[in-house]
């Protein structure tokens, strides 16, 4: 049987922070804010796997009332849900990823973003996939207030 599920999230660019988008750290001057990382990109990713098992959401795994997850980095937190859907019989078949932002350029980092989800999830770069949009000005990412991230991912039980 197989499972799909789609993931959203967004966040507040915020100075003095590192950048880290799909888990992988990025230049520029302003992070995302956030009690985690604020990798809205691997919040969008692990929304999307738990959706699709039927798990609930990130904020109820890892709640941001939780001193413990204050700086999570999200991809140890992501390495956790992948875990807990093995547990419940259930294995990542792809990933397809769109990252909504004006800046920073992305492209020249999509490769990166793409290794790097394909080691989390244990899967192969060709099962992953990151687009970068930008969002033509248009609205408060379009002013660079923020950036935000989607995400759809296929689950097979395994086994299968
Ligand atoms: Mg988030």
């Amino acid at each position: 049987m197989n499972r799909i599920g789609f993931g959203y999230d967004s966040h507040r660019f915020e100075a003095g922070r590192p950048l880290v988008l799909a888990g992988v750290k990025l230049p520029g001057e302003r992070g995302l804010a956030g009690h985690s990382d604020g990798d809205a990109a691997l919040h969008a990713l692990m929304d999307a796997m738990l959706g699709a098992a039927g798990l609930g959401d990130v904020g109820e795994h890892f709640p941001p009332t939780d001193e413990r997850f204050r700086n999570a980095d999200s991809a140890a937190l992501c390495t956790e849900v992948v875990a807990l859907l093995a547990q419940m019989g259930w294995v990542v078949v792809n990933a397809d990823l769109t990252i909504v932002t004006e800046e920073p350029h992305l492209a020249p980092h999509k490769q990166a973003m793409r290794d790097r989800v394909g080691d989390l999830l244990g899967l192969d770069t060709v099962a992953v996939s990151v687009k970068a949009k930008t969002n033509e000005k248009m609205d408060a990412i379009g002013a660079g207030e923020g950036l935000a991230a989607y995400a759809v991912v296929l689950l097979e039980e395994l086994g299968e």
